[in-house]
């Protein structure tokens, strides 16, 4: 048997990296066993799907390199693998369905399951549906359905447990008691999810669902709806749900969770897609970084944990800076680059001297266009950061080091960061400064914060002329 597995997104929004974790666990299977990784779209709820969510989630599956052999945008055996083409397809299902008794018509109206949920709860009954229209006789139901009445269509769950093997669970069972007889068909005629999502994965041959452990209790309605379709319901796999470190479960409390925003912060996709194969595996050691081939080497459906996987921002962050130290320079640059706008050649030189320095330093790209930013303004357009302003340029040595700092450098023959290095230190060892009082007002004055890429490596790369204009601009601005 060859696997078969899939992604199923509703682009109600924007991808989500719980999603985004569940298709690379998937993709790592396929490509682990040589099987074929399905990308489908549940998009039937079709006044909250948007075109653009669909982009934005193809987008992010491609930008870490998950590429799907069937499915949206790449066609295959099975059309074009969006559930809103196969309406016609779940409407013959549930012709059949209903031809052997498997599902009925159930005419009770909203009012009258409220009160009925009600009442059982107030006895200590289960709320589920109590399978009063499963009575009815089917024809006469036909009748009442071809004569307009309003109805919803309920699938009859078996009397006996329905068992499965989880990959990842163990055993798992579900009582008759708990499971009542749910809605495959909406009364405007929809059908719902558990009935779309397990036809298709029927159709498409699907052998193999691992997705969040929030959809377990969807999961003996998946296999109901299977088996009675004649089918052989797929090997169940449910992967442990992501949490925050502070141990709640992962939310819009935690930042934005979705694969764009990280990718808009300037992490990588390398570190990305490695972050992500540890939420919830382990290569079995206590390796971190782990390539993209090994990976799928070593991975494993059945070696997934069961228990809730964090999403560390901080370890995520330590990765991107060990991804963004192993580039190649040239391989940083032009990642980089992007985020800069448009720079004349003289800009991109300048920047281009001080990126291996950036490259060490950085955790992010966006962090890293940050640290250049001081190159790509005019001399005397950009703001000092108060707090850094207020630390290094009011105080007693501020004035002193920067007049003398700038008759220094004035001085300086050939420049170039050794030359300036050796001008500066020679008159601050000469006079008895610390690099602290001299060196921090310097860096305020050049980039208008006292965190920046090396001193005198950016002194070479903003050039004589804007150094010494901008420790005048800042001799003028103390007044
Ligand atoms: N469209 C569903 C979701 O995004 C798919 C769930 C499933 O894998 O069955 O949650």
């Amino acid at each position: 048997m060859s696997v078969r597995v899939r992604i199923a997104p509703s682009p109600t929004g924007s991808l989500h990296v719980g999603n985004v974790r569940s298709g690379l666990f998937n993709w790592l299977f396929a490509r682990h066993h040589g099987g074929t990784f399905i990308l489908r779209v549940d998009d039937t709820d079709l006044e909250r799907c948007e075109e653009r969510y669909l982009d934005e989630i193809l987008d992010g599956f491609r930008w870490l390199g998950l590429d799907w052999d069937e499915g949206v945008g790449v066609g295959g055996p099975h059309g074009t693998y969006r559930q809103s083409d196969r309406f016609d397809r779940y409407a013959e299902v549930v012709d059949g369905l209903l031809a052997s008794g498997a599902a009925y018509r159930c005419f009770c109206t909203p009012e009258e399951l409220d009160e009925r949920r009600n009442a059982a709860q107030r006895e200590g009954r289960p709320p589920g549906y109590d399978g009063r229209c499963g009575l009815l006789d089917a024809s006469e139901a036909g009748s009442r359905a071809a004569s307009g009445e309003r109805h919803s269509i309920r699938l009859r769950m078996p009397d006996e447990a329905i068992e499965f093997a989880d990959l990842v669970r163990g055993d798992m069972a579900f009582a008759p008691e708990t499971q009542d007889d749910f809605v495959i068909v909406r009364t405007s005629g929809a059908p719902t999810y558990h009935l779309a999502s397990t036809v298709d994965d029927v159709d498409y041959e699907i052998t193999h669902v691992a997705r969040g452990e929030d959809l377990l209790s969807s999961t003996p309605k998946h296999i109901a709806i299977a088996r009675a379709m004649g089918a052989t319901p797929a090997i169940y796999a449910h992967l442990p749900l992501l949490f925050g470190p502070d141990g709640k479960k992962l939310s819009k409390r935690h930042g934005d969770t979705s694969l764009r925003a990280f990718r808009e912060q300037g992490f990588l996709p390398e570190a990305m897609f490695n972050f992500m194969c540890l939420l919830g595996w382990s290569p079995g050691n206590d390796e971190e970084v782990i390539s993209r081939d090994e990976a799928i080497a070593r991975f494993d459906l059945d070696a997934v944990q069961k228990n809730s996987a964090v999403f560390d921002t901080k370890k995520l962050e330590w990765l991107n800076g060990e991804y963004i130290r192993a580039l190649d320079p040239e391989d940083f640059i032009g990642r980089v680059l992007p985020e800069l706008g448009d720079l004349t050649a003289e800009q991109e030189a300048a920047f281009r001297s001080l990126a291996p320095l950036v490259q060490e330093r950085t955790k992010r790209l966006e962090e890293a266009a940050e640290q250049v930013q001081f190159l790509l303004v005019a001399d005397d357009g950009f703001d000092y950061d108060e707090a850094s302003w207020d630390k290094q340029m009011t105080k007693d040595f501020s004035r002193p080091s920067l007049d003398g700092a700038l008759g220094v450098l004035e001085g300086v023959g050939e420049w170039d960061t050794d030359s300036i290095e050796a001008a500066l230190r020679t008159w601050m060892e000469a006079e008895e400064l610390s690099a602290r009082k001299v060196l921090q007002p310097i860096r305020v004055a050049l980039t208008g914060s006292a965190i920046s890429p090396p001193l005198f490596e950016s002194m070479d790369a903003l050039g004589r002329e804007s150094t010494l204009a901008r420790i005048r601009r800042a001799l003028d601005a103390m007044g």
